[in-house]
């Protein structure tokens, strides 16, 4: 009997690995997002047609790449952010997996436009199915444009699966805010269908909250900050009075990565007792810098699920920092809020 086994092309391989990485627009606006703020960039445009179905483009004033990298990127496991095993464990950049743009080219057309501040020219790139269809010198500003057009024009059945384009853009919206809360020291802009949608100049974190999370939370904004050798938590819960009906305005982020965790959660709606209704939701923005070795972030692609390696520690002093900060509060609980 002959063998039956073979290797996949690597177009196929990466259209697979692809539905990992990338399952909407929002999925592609996270990671390009992300590798903008790896590049150091102080500028990002996110440009979105369609609900990002048409595109979605992000442009940097990064560091750019060199014209042997601009092709690499778009290789599987191409990444320059880690080299060995020792690295995934001092990660301090956003990205790591070097998933992202190969999955990217593997079911969109896509084009790269990246200048380095010392070449004289830039790097042109368009690439779709996974293989380049041009690649030539092209005058260029300093940084990087990716444009991500027609996301699974080549997957028809997963395209049918993207939902209304008020759905998708709201996931887009969700995305391109958790980022930016968590870097106020970078200006970002969101336009979307040609009008604008966000533009964030570069400010303090209490000042993106208010910008990002709406005005109304304008002087309504309490100091969260406990510093161990452990871990360094800071940031923001909104006065009782502003915990709203609906949940929403709730954010962690581990070493400036956002992440979901109903265990922390838990330590912060606990830290409210007693001050809000039982059924309503105050808001925080609360981060929590630790040492990389004390996180896992490796567990899922999207990486926002984490885990801790003394999750009890962290929630200890998550509950113990915000009942500091809310120690003014507590003498008389609440009674009337706004909805
Ligand atoms: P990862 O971010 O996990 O390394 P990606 O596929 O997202 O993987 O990107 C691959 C590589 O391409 C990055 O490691 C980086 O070197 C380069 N790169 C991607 N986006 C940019 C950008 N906006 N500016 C500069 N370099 C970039
Ligand atoms: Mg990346």
């Amino acid at each position: 009997m002959a063998d039956i086994i073979n290797l996949l092309p690597d177009n196929i391989a990466n259209q697979i690995a692809a539905g990992e990485v990338i399952q909407r627009p929002a999925s592609a606006v996270k990671e390009l997002l992300e590798n903008a703020v790896d590049a150091g960039a102080t500028e990002i445009k996110l440009i979105i047609q369609d609900a990002g179905k048409s595109l979605v483009q992000v442009i940097d004033n990064g560091k750019g790449m060199s014209e042997t990298d601009a092709r690499m990127c778009f290789e599987r496991h191409a990444t320059s952010k880690i080299r060995n095993i020792d690295d995934l464990f001092h990660i301090r950049t956003m990205g790591f997996r070097g998933e992202a743009l190969a999955s990217i080219a593997a079911v969109a057309q896509v084009e790269l436009k990246t200048k380095r501040a010392d070449d004289e020219t830039g790097t042109f790139i368009e690439i779709e199915n996974s293989v380049v269809k041009k690649q030539e010198p092209v005058a260029a500003a300093n940084g990087t444009s990716i444009a991500m057009k027609n996301l699974f024009f080549n997957v028809p059945a997963r395209r049918n699966f993207l939902k209304s384009n008020a759905a998708e853009m709201r996931h887009i919206v969700d995305e391109f805010m958790r980022i930016a809360l968590s870097f106020p020291g970078i200006f970002f802009s969101l336009t979307g269908g040609g009008q604008q949608i966000f533009h964030l100049e570069k400010g303090s974190l209490k000042q993106r909250i208010v910008q990002v999370l709406g005005q109304h939370y304008n002087a309504r904004l309490v100091t969260v900050q406990e510093k161990t050798d452990y871990l360094n938590i800071y940031g923001f819960v909104g006065k009782p009075d502003t915990a709203k009906k609906t949940r929403g305005d709730q954010y962690f982020f581990v070493n400036n990565r956002f992440i979901r965790s109903a265990y922390l959660n838990h330590a912060v709606m606990s830290a409210f007792k007693e001050m809000i209704p039982a059924d309503s939701f105050p808001l925080y923005a609360l981060f929590i810098d630790l040492d990389p070795a004390q996180v896992d972030i490796n567990v899922h692609p999207t990486k926002q699920e984490i885990k801790f390696e003394d999750e009890k520690i962290v929630y200890a002093f998550v509950q113990a920092a915000v009942k500091h900060a809310l120690a003014q509060f507590s003498i008389t609980p609440t009674l009337e809020f706004d909805l």
